[in-house]
């Protein structure tokens, strides 16, 4: 081989390395994992790709005309949608409504790793910071849906936190926190949902996880509480946000996440590469982390993890819209509603809601 042809080779295989990481860092995932106790049960989050999609599909960015907060806060949506979703398992789903200041957000997040959404105008009827979950389970005959609404003088008290009302406009973590408490029966989860947007790339990074008892072990309310109410300080915030973001652009946010969590950099280590996860040196994700959680004054609670208990899900945007269903749907309008919707040019065009496709059809494809 001529060293022109050996500098080709390597070139190549320098590019197709290049373009492995690239494009394993573009696949979002869920990353389920138990603690060894058993007790505990954590999911790390990475939904960049799938929030990114959702502003191309519905043009969010250039509709918003740029709303920063927005749209990182819809992004926060897609990510707790997921964390909750990740802990169903097959056709289960979880839809997540969110009457933001703006405008109401939609996600639908199934466990088998499919994601939609929109972003709608508000009703009447919508007050602003009203969350409504709702999950489809493959045991119970009708969703089982709840409606909470975070109110900022309540949860200082419950919490024993001052000062909460910056983040109830355009952050769904208190919301989320307020959720968990009140309908899940989760008084001592801990959670983070963090989305930072380039409006100049349109490129997004999503990071979210929740830590939550399994059942409700005594030690929870020593070993998660500290964690959540420490993610509520300003300052603390703004620290694991920027770290998180960071280490989320790197691959590295399931590992640093559930590192943050748990404390048990090992098991935190082992989870990510159970995941097919990116994984960082465990010093330097230690080194980051660490400082972090003297901050939050929790270094002394450890929850090992149990990366043999580790599950993976690959997110993506997906629609399961087709043009059948539309048909349907549109066949069952009154036949004078139908015809009057046609255009001049003798065509119907009729966009799903969730995934902005549009489909087109004739007077014949509709049988009038
Ligand atoms: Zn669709």
């Amino acid at each position: 081989m001529t060293s022109t042809m050996l500098a080709t080779f390597f070139s190549l295989t320098k590019h197709i390395c290049r373009m492995t990481l690239r494009e394993r860092l573009r696949h979002d995932v869920s990353v389920k994992v138990a603690s060894k106790t058993g007790h505990f049960r954590f999911c790390a989050v990475h939904c960049g790709r799938t929030v990114e999609e959702l502003f191309r599909r519905h043009e969010l960015i250039r509709k918003t005309q740029q709303h920063k907060d927005f749209l990182e806060l819809t992004g926060q949506c897609v990510g707790f949608c997921c964390s909750l979703a990740s802990f169903l398992q097959f056709e289960e789903r979880v839809l997540l409504r969110f009457v933001a200041p703006e405008a109401v957000v939609h996600i639908e997040s199934i466990a088998l790793g499919e994601v939609r959404g929109y972003v709608r105008n508000k009703g009447e009827c919508d007050s602003d910071g009203s969350l409504n979950i709702s999950r489809i389970l493959c045991n119970k005959a009708h969703p089982v849906t709840s409606v909470t609404h975070a109110d900022a003088a309540d949860l200082s008290h419950r919490l024993g936190v001052q000062e909460l009302g910056h983040l109830m406009a355009h952050d769904l973590s208190l919301h989320a926190l307020n959720f968990m408490m009140k309908s899940e029966g989760a008084e001592h989860a801990a959670l983070l949902v963090e989305t930072g947007i380039d409006m100049e790339d349109c490129t997004a990074v999503a990071i979210a996880g929740i830590a939550q008892p399994i059942a409700p072990p005594v030690e929870a309310e020593g070993l998660l509480v500290p964690l959540r109410t420490a993610l509520l300080n300003p300052e603390v915030r703004r620290t694991t946000r920027l770290a998180m973001l960071d280490a989320t652009n790197r691959g590295f946010g399931a590992q640093y996440l559930l590192s943050l969590f748990s404390g048990d950099y090992v098991g935190a280590e082992a989870t990510a590469v159970a995941a097919r996860q990116l994984v960082d040196e465990i010093a330097a994700c230690r080194e980051c982390i660490e400082p972090m959680r003297e901050m939050m004054g929790i270094t002394s609670t450890t929850i090992p993890l149990d990366p043999e208990t580790t599950e993976r899900t690959r997110l993506d945007f997906f629609c399961r819209c087709s043009a059948a269903d539309v048909i349907a749907r549109l066949t069952s309008w009154p036949k004078e509603d139908l015809l009057s919707s046609f255009g001049e040019d003798g065509t119907l065009e009729s966009r799903c809601a969730m995934c902005a496709k549009t489909y087109t059809f004739t007077r014949s494809q509709l049988g009038v």
